[in-house]
């Protein structure tokens, strides 16, 4: 029987991070569901599609190709046969995700594949919907949160490190807006699942949170 932990919150909570540590620890899947809303962002962007042209989102929803694969542990995201990873993490792309991952054509098709992916393997998934829609039934479901300013400062560090210039006070606009978005949209919106547990990462380290993560496992 294939096991699941579910890992929903908003921007910059330290998900993937943590997701990905203890997937590493269990020796399970790590999928980073955003990358695929990303992907989907990064085809609209490219296909000179504006946020909230929502029926050349649906249709062009149709000709995205989006799938993942592992290599060294690393998920690879490939959109239309194209490996996209260095590719999806600007603000551009950020804003997009947001927008049309309010698209119900962009969300059936992804959850979908998402759906499939966990059925096949153990896995720990994180995203916004997770324990609310894709793996209802999830072994283990986590709200992961912080304050929206040691969100943002993660951000900053985040691409700071990458050389990107950035400024603090726009990343945290940047992120309540993300924020505000992703729970108020019609379908699935970001909201903690009834029977998840809820975790503020603000004064916690990685390696504490991780660790509160597996002692729920009991699997
Ligand atoms: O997690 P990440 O910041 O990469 O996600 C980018 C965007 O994709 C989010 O702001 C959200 O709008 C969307 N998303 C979603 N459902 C998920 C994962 C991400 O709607 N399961």
């Amino acid at each position: 029987m294939s096991y699941s932990i579910a890992i929903d919150g908003p921007a910059g909570a330290g998900k993937s991070t943590i997701a990905k540590l203890i997937a590493k620890k269990k020796g399970y899947i790590y999928i980073d569901t955003g990358a695929m809303y990303r992907a989907m962002a990064l085809y609209f962007i490219e296909s000179g599609i504006k946020a909230g042209e929502q029926d050349k989102i649906s249709e062009a929803a149709a000709e995205a190709d989006v799938t993942i694969s592992y290599e060294n542990g690393e998920q690879i995201v490939w959109l239309n046969g194209r490996n996209v990873n260095g590719l999806i993490r600007t603000e551009e792309v950020s804003k997009m995700a947001s927008s049309s991952s309010a698209n119900k054509d962009v969300r059936k098709k992804l959850v979908e594949l998402q759906q499939a992916l966990a059925q096949k393997e153990s896995v720990v998934m994180d995203g916004r919907d997770i324990g609310t829609c894709v793996l209802p039934n999830a072994n283990v479901k986590i709200y992961l949160t912080a304050s929206s300013h040691v969100r943002a400062v993660r951000r900053y560090e985040e691409l700071s490190a990458k050389g990107e210039s950035c400024s603090l006070e726009v990343i945290e606009k940047d992120i309540i807006e993300r924020d505000y978005q992703d729970m108020h949209r019609e379908i699935s919106p970001l909201k903690q699942a009834e029977d998840a547990v809820l975790l503020d990462s603000s004064d916690m380290t990685i390696e504490e949170v991780a660790d509160a993560i597996i002692n729920l496992c009991k699997g």
